[in-house]
């Protein structure tokens, strides 16, 4: 296991804790992107996250709301609000030809924000279409003292709604007890992480506080493996995991692609206003596109 700890970012005029990716952890299986805004309030003079038109390729956004409500517009033409408790899931589909526009939005009267924001990487070698899903259902239970949450993929015999392009997991798990213990089966195959998003967890004795990430590395014992995490009541974290996508995931901006020339293509095109990427509208105004910076250095790629 290895802590990493967030850098902070802006986003759409808020600072933002950035836990993915950064030096030496690019990747959590197909999790590539993990974002921590909040916990903030604004005043009645501040417009809290204001995020303009702006693309994705081969990912997924997937928003998980603990507080506050942010207004998603995409260029499928859904207009969603997602409130606490609830994630969104916006897919930009594979390809050189595919991809998609959003924009996020706290609305005018929302004093507050809690989120966090994930992207995961999409199998490259399937075709896979743009899409939008709203999930107001999770399974939710009590279990060990705690309250979880299974945003997606399975967990004991339990399914979540959202749709999974591959092997992966999410969960909140919210610590209700004074003296909390969570044991959690993990999967052969998979790699994991735990996001503390409220107070702080222990783990083989050792504490650590928000904005942590804890990486585990992947499960390859056929043994059934477990991971034990410890905290008092009123913490909060999020389990992530899955398997490695088996093929080079590059990142730059807010592409991904499994090649630097698919990345360039996807910036070239967003720059050039290509269709691959739609418009988005309100009313009878289509919003202008933040632009794409100009790629001037080496990728990083996470190769498996
Ligand atoms: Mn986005």
């Amino acid at each position: 296991m290895k802590a990493y700890h967030a850098r902070t970012k802006d986003v759409g005029g808020i600072p933002v804790a950035r836990l993915l990716p950064q030096r030496g952890k690019r990747t959590i299986g197909p999790w590539c992107f993990l974002d921590h805004a909040g916990p903030a309030t604004f005043t009645e003079h501040e417009v809290g996250m204001q995020v303009g038109a702006h693309p994705h390729t081969n990912l997924a956004t997937f928003t998980w709301m603990l507080a506050g409500e942010v207004l998603h517009r995409d260029s499928l033409g859904h207009e969603q609000l997602i409130r606490c408790g609830e994630v969104n899931v916006m897919c930009a589909g594979t390809g050189d030809n595919a991809g998609i526009s959003h924009t996020e939005e706290t609305p005018t009267g929302i004093d507050r924000l809690h989120a966090v924001q994930l992207w995961f990487a999409l199998p490259m070698q399937q075709q896979i279409a743009p899409s939008f899903e709203h999930h107001e259902d999770l399974p939710t239970w009590y279990e060990q003292g705690v309250d979880v949450t299974l945003l997606i993929g399975d967990y004991c015999g339990k399914t979540a709604p959202t749709r999974a392009y591959s092997s992966i997991i999410g969960l909140d798990l919210a610590f209700r007890e004074e003296h909390g213990r969570f044991v959690a089966p993990l999967q052969k195959g998979f790699e994991y992480g735990v996001l503390v998003t409220t107070g702080e967890i222990s783990y083989n004795g050792t504490c650590y506080g928000e904005n942590t990430l804890l990486a585990f590395d992947q499960v390859i014992s056929s043994d059934s493996e477990t991971l034990t995490l410890e905290a008092k009541a009123g913490t909060r974290v999020m389990l992530l995991g899955g398997a490695p996508l088996g093929h080079p995931v590059y990142m730059w901006w807010n592409f991904v692609a499994d090649s630097d020339q698919a990345i360039q293509k996807a910036i070239t095109d967003w720059n050039n206003g290509h269709s691959r990427f739609g418009d988005i509208r309100v009313g009878d105004k289509t919003l202008a596109r933040m632009p794409s910076p100009v790629l001037r250095t080496t990728l990083h790629v996470n190769h498996h």
